[in-house]
């Protein structure tokens, strides 16, 4: 069964960079009729949060990206011990005494002699009296031995990919503190849960590499593998400062709708249109991870906007009833507003506006030199209640009686009944407009 997970660290609020991931993950599991699990990367106990991880899953909700179980690594520390232990013991986990300070200055020597920066493997050459020494007043951190040979996979979104292990550093599993590191856990995770895909950001094509040769060591199955392209700016610019403020929560505080969002997401930066679904199932249609490109895709917020209004206009009168009721719009006129309103609006939050204008009318908006013109036709008005005829036979009539016509006879009507010089067509908002301000 195809098993996916979407792996944030409850370190921060989710942005439109971690949705990617997730959204390709998800659409693959429930393409394919599988499982989708949220995983929650919380093997740093200082910077993960409960607030945190409650609003992951808050986004992720609002989305409508529905996951099938939690698995947080904080609760599944003996297992990686145990990995640890086994891997130990095949030889392929040794200990290591550097401090941080140490490994940048070899880091800069290699760099300054034209070599890359990998780790020279001095741990493995100590003496056992000069380990003991470095023992007794340090702690060990834990690296994994890679077999220095090329790590070849064929990846779902970059086509095949090979690194040479040699051009890598021994990854760290075990800080000196004890603290296991998402490398070891996600490998035990993967493996464990049996997850038979993984989608992450092309800034963890190395991590693969290495994470391969773990799953390998500990007798796992290798998942497939596919590296999406990260996010840019709309200039190309990197977004990775900006992350912070294009915050899930802050685009649904926005009122961005979230089937925009996914509808973008499940689209930008591959060779499909993006196109606004109704509904998150209808994303799965012609979802193809192999349509999409290597090249760094650019993100521009503001096109969200029109999304968004595209995707309200798209509501159907049920999808948004609840939402008209608790406006206290009435059910006979329910479907009338709504279809007056859906396309003049950029956001849900702007509905109730509507709704104050049909119930207890506008300020009515005259200039100076309209207001004998208006007064006149204020006598010239239909009884109500209004039906769809009534603003031809009222602006006919006015037109009769003053001689104005076109914009001159139209917009000084529509402005003292809306108090607004554009807005929807006005013979369909009159017979909405429980009360008049004239
Ligand atoms: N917690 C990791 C991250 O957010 C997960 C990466 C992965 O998908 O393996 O980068």
């Amino acid at each position: 069964m195809t098993k996916t997970r979407f792996a944030p660290s409850p370190t921060g609020h989710l942005h439109v960079g971690n949705l990617r991931t997730a959204v390709f993950n998800f659409l693959i599991a429930r393409k394919a009729g599988g499982q989708f699990i949220l995983r929650l990367d919380d093997t740093d106990p200082e910077r993960s949060t409960q607030a945190f991880a409650d609003a992951i899953k808050k986004d992720l909700e609002w989305l409508g990206l529905t996951w099938d179980r939690v698995e947080t690594q904080s609760s599944r520390m003996d297992r990686y011990r145990a990995a640890a232990d086994e891997l130990r013991q095949n030889g392929r986990l040794y200990d290591a005494y550097e401090t941080p300070v140490e490994l940048d200055l070899k880091r800069k020597k290699q760099l300054n002699m034209g070599k890359p920066p990998v780790y020279d493997r001095s741990a493995l050459t100590l003496s056992e009296h000069e380990r003991l020494a470095l023992k007794a007043d340090r702690d060990e951190h834990w690296r994994f031995k890679l077999d220095l040979e090329r790590i070849e996979w064929a990846d779902g979104i970059l086509g095949d990919l090979s690194i040479d292990a040699a051009s890598v550093s021994d990854p760290v599993l075990i800080r000196g503190d004890g603290q296991f590191l998402y490398t070891l856990a996600s490998v035990c995770d993967d493996i464990d849960f049996g997850i038979t895909d993984v989608v992450r950001g092309s800034d963890h094509v190395t991590n693969t590499a290495t994470q391969i040769q773990i799953i390998e060591a500990l007798a796992g199955t290798v998942p497939a593998f596919a590296h999406h392209s990260l996010l840019t700016g709309p200039k190309g610019e990197a977004l990775s400062k900006r992350l912070g403020t294009l915050a899930l929560r802050d685009l649904r505080e926005a009122g961005i709708e979230p089937i925009a969002l996914l509808s973008m997401m499940a689209r930008l930066g591959s060779s499909d249109p993006i196109e606004v679904r109704s509904s998150v199932d209808e994303l799965f249609d012609n979802f193809d991870l192999s349509a999409f490109g290597a090249a760094p895709t650019k993100f521009d917020v503001e096109d969200l906007k029109p999304l968004t209004a595209k995707a309200i206009s798209a509501l159907n009168i049920e999808d948004i009833s609840n939402t008209l009721t608790n406006l206290g719009v009435p059910a006979d006129i329910e479907s009338a507003f709504w279809n007056i309103v859906k396309d003049n609006i950029a956001t849900r939050s702007e509905i109730a506006k509507w709704w104050a204008l049909c119930r207890d009318g506008a300020t009515p908006l005259i200039a100076d030199e309209d207001a004998e013109f208006v007064d006149a036709a204020k006598g010239l008005l239909p009884d109500s209640p209004w039906s769809d005829q009534s603003w031809a036979a009222w602006t006919a009539a006015v037109k009769e009686a003053t001689g104005r016509k076109g914009r001159r006879l139209f917009m000084p009507l529509r402005k003292a009944l809306t108090g607004m010089e554009s807005g929807p067509d006005m013979s369909k908002l009159m017979p909405l407009l429980q009360k008049i301000n004239l």
